[in-house]
C-alpha cells in the first residue's frame, strides 16, 4: 500500500489527510481516506489520487484603455494535465472590451466541461 499526506483544500480547516491505496490498478473502492472532518475529505483525497485537479487563475491580453490585461479563472477545478496547456491558449489570447464579470473567455476547454470565465468587467 501506498501512503500519502495531504492537505484538504475543500474548506479554511484544512485537515490533514493520510490517503493509502493500491498502486496496481488504482479502485477507488480501495482508496482509505482518514483524518478527514466531514465527507467532502475523502471526496477530496480519492480525487487527489486519482485525478488531481486545479482552479486556475490567471490574465489575458485585452486591448482595453483601461488595462492591458484581464484577469480570468477556470469555472471549476480542471484536471491538473490540462493546466500548461491552458495557460499557453490564456496568454495567447487577444481579447476586446466589453467585457463583464462571469463573461465565458474559453468555452468547455478540452472537453473538459471546464470554461475560463472574466473576473472583471471592462467597458471599454
Ligand atoms: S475534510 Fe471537511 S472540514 Fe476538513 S478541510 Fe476538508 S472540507 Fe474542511
Amino acid at each position: 500500500m501506498i501512503k500519502k499526506n495531504l492537505i484538504c483544500i475543500s474548506c479554511p480547516v484544512g485537515c490533514r489527510l493520510e490517503v493509502e491505496y493500491d498502486k496496481d490498478g488504482i479502485d477507488r473502492e480501495k482508496i482509505a481516506v482518514s483524518g478527514n472532518k466531514c465527507p467532502k475529505g475523502i471526496v477530496y483525497g480519492v480525487e487527489e489520487v486519482l485525478s488531481p485537479r486545479r482552479t486556475v487563475t490567471a490574465t489575458a491580453a485585452i486591448g482595453s484603455v483601461i488595462r492591458k490585461r484581464l484577469p480570468v479563472k477556470t469555472s471549476a477545478p480542471i484536471s491538473k494535465e490540462y493546466i500548461f496547456r491552458l495557460l499557453n491558449d490564456i496568454y495567447n489570447l487577444n481579447l476586446k472590451p466589453p467585457v463583464g464579470i462571469g463573461d465565458t473567455i474559453i468555452s468547455n476547454y478540452g472537453n473538459t466541461g471546464v470554461d475560463v470565465v472574466s473576473t472583471m468587467e471592462l467597458k471599454k
